[in-house]
């Protein structure tokens, strides 16, 4: 999960991926969830986005990636560990079942 402040993330948070099939699809346990969010909180950080892998296919939002988002204002990150990835990384928004890419900036 990723965190910051004033919408710029600052942090990564690694989280457990409990799905029943890891390579396909990912999961993080509600607890998790909760003591992440309360770690935020603590660090004075706003949550912003929760990222994972697609080690098979396009680094795009699945349909059950998008069945399963949430969160509406914050940013899913997919990466490629492709090498020949065009965008190894990429973010969207996910809302009302559609995800729209968003524009990554790198700030110093
Ligand atoms: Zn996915």
């Amino acid at each position: 999960m990723l965190a910051g402040r004033k919408g710029v993330i600052t942090h990564a948070f690694p989280a457990t991926n409990v799905s029943v099939e890891p390579a396909r699809n990912y999961e993080i346990a509600p607890k998790e969830i909760v003591r992440l969010m309360r770690d935020f909180r603590t660090a004075g950080l706003e949550f912003l986005g929760i990222y994972h892998s697609h080690p098979n296919g396009k680094n795009e939002p699945s349909a059950r990636d998008i069945e399963l988002a949430f969160y509406s204002e914050e940013a899913y990150f997919i990466v490629s560990p492709h090498d020949d990835a065009p965008q190894p990384v990429r973010a969207f928004h996910i809302r009302d079942g559609r995800a729209s890419e968003l524009e990554i900036r790198i700030v110093q």
